[in-house]
């Protein structure tokens, strides 16, 4: 790979149509939300790989985290992680070195006691960790997948999560990418390819019941999950 052949760029795509609900109902306790490399090096100004977009995708997020805290949804954070001279850095340079500012996920999104972090070091959320065995001892059989980068990190783990036959949601609020080409394939592929279901907006997608997944030193809800929400 010389890198000198031909370079396609500027080309005018169409996309296709992309199915897209405005309201679910999961069942909370069959139910998992992950949240994909919600970290300061993506997120935050300042960051090393910052997507710009993506600070407009914490307040839905939020919204689907406390919904899963009231309602004792299984929720699982990755937490994109390298250490010295990872191989990443050849294509991305340096990002998310273990324990520094830009490694940590963002306060807003912080996760409490009774939330699970998972550290992977690849873009695939399941290569490597301990989520498809974490999912599967709880009995989920439906993921709901945010957070960034859309094609990247979402994208790999959403499919992982599809070839193993969970059911992928995910709303259009809550992923963020580069460009608007980088979005819509992601959409167009979970959608297409995967089968999951698009959600207008994070609003829409709403837990049932009461799941085990408690958190003990949250109060952010009303009581104990029966809170409407
Ligand atoms: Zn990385």
């Amino acid at each position: 790979m010389t890198g000198r052949g031909k370079v396609i760029g500027g080309l005018r795509v169409e996309v296709p149509e992309i199915p897209v609900v405005e309201e679910v109902s999961l069942p909370a306790d069959r139910t998992a939300l992950i949240i994909v490399d919600m970290q300061n090096d993506f997120v935050k100004p300042g960051g090393a790989l910052r997507v710009p977009s993506a600070e407009k995708t914490i307040g839905p997020i939020r919204l689907l985290l406390e919904r899963a805290r009231r309602s004792g949804v299984l929720t699982i954070f990755t937490q994109d992680t390298h250490y010295m001279d990872d191989p990443e850095f050849r294509i991305w340079g340096r990002h998310v070195v273990k324990g520094t500012w830009g490694w940590r996920i963002i306060d807003e999104l912080a996760p409490v006691e009774g939330e699970i972090v998972v550290e992977k070091t690849r873009y695939d959320g399941f290569y490597g960790t301990p989520i498809d065995d974490l999912l599967r001892v709880n009995g989920v059989e439906n993921v709901v997948v945010v957070g960034t980068v859309a094609n990247i990190c979402v994208l790999h783990t959403a499919s992982s999560a599809a070839l193993r036959w969970y059911r992928v949601y995910m709303p259009l609020d809550g992923i963020s990418a580069l460009n608007d080409f980088d979005y819509y394939l992601t959409l167009r592929q979970v959608s297409f390819l995967y089968r999951g279901v698009l959600v207008e907006r994070s609003e829409g997608i709403r837990f049932t019941g009461q799941g085990k997944w408690v958190r003990p030193g949250y109060s952010g809800g009303s009581g104990a999950g029966s809170a409407g929400v």
